[in-house]
């Protein structure tokens, strides 16, 4: 059988302009597609109602062009709620999410471990009848997932084969208050439906593959590899983030920079003054 078609994918949140580190992101999965002759996608990751801005995605084309990047564009997130819908009652029929109606600060107060998503949620309403009305969230119940998975593998292709270690996450959010999905369980459906079989993506989201891996076993969707890439730092060793410590790739081009001189400066890993590539 002849090898798939590499398909890579940037898939930005529309919650705040993007910076270097995006660009460096958008180009190594760009170049990641290109090379293997495959195809690029554009995915706006817009399941955030609250935090997201329909006039950024605009931005963010703009941005990819001026980088010199080609890429395909598929369905934003908002688009695709009704396949998050079925998923979720698929997983609620077979008894491996429960409702929880916690806020963020009763898990900080009563959380006594810290996983890579943050505090591990305690388990408090996995066993609590929840009023009639009370808006809900509903967590996974990890243990029960894993029993039904089995050990799990997963591989990046810059870190080799992974065991898959969802359990430290605990029984994160599927489905939020607000939405259908939660970042996790949408990405997850989004780059099977999209034919992803390459997620490149920064190092920081590397702790989210064991959950994806786990939910893509429960569903029957088919298994990607993986590439996590270093993220640019700043002097201070902190990653590159939106707002905080770097000019806008929009302040750069309306400021007349030349994007695709930049473009081939990240390449080169030839970054601006006190930006570097590393692991937070
Ligand atoms: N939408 C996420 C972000 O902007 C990226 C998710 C991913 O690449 O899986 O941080």
């Amino acid at each position: 059988m002849p090898n798939p078609i590499t398909v890579t994918r940037f898939a930005p949140s529309p919650n705040g302009p993007l910076h270097l580190g995006h660009a460096y992101s958008a180009i190594v999965a760009h170049d990641l597609a290109r090379v293997a002759n495959g195809r690029f996608l554009l995915r706006i990751e817009d399941i955030d109602g609250t935090r997201s801005r329909s006039d950024l995605a605009n931005a963010f084309r703009e941005d990819l062009e001026w980088l010199g990047l080609e890429w395909e564009e598929v369905a934003a997130q908002s688009r695709r709620l009704p396949s998050y819908e079925t998923a979720a009652r698929t997983l609620k029929a077979r008894g491996l999410l429960y409702p929880c109606c916690c806020t963020r600060a009763e898990i900080t107060a009563t959380a006594t471990v810290t996983g890579p998503e943050g505090p591990v949620y305690p388990g408090t309403c996995k066993h609590r009848n929840i009023p009639e009305g009370e808006p809900v969230q509903w967590r996974i119940d990890m243990e029960r997932a894993l029993a039904e998975t089995g050990p799990l593998e997963w591989t990046d292709a810059l870190a080799g084969v992974q065991q898959c270690e969802a359990m430290a996450a605990g029984d994160i959010v599927l489905v939020r208050k607000e939405a259908p999905a939660s970042y996790h369980l949408a990405a997850t459906l989004d780059d099977a439906a999209d034919s992803v079989n390459l997620v490149t993506r920064g190092a920081d989201l590397f702790a989210a593959s064991h959950i994806h891996r786990v939910l893509q076993e429960l569903l029957g969707l088919p298994v990607p590899v993986w590439h996590h890439h270093d993220l640019l730092l700043d002097a201070s060793g902190q990653k590159l983030a939106k707002r905080k410590n770097s000019p806008s790739l929009g302040d750069r081009r309306i400021g007349g920079q030349d994007g695709r001189e930049l473009a081939e400066q990240l390449r080169a890993e030839n970054f601006p003054a006190g930006i570097s590539l590393g692991c937070p």
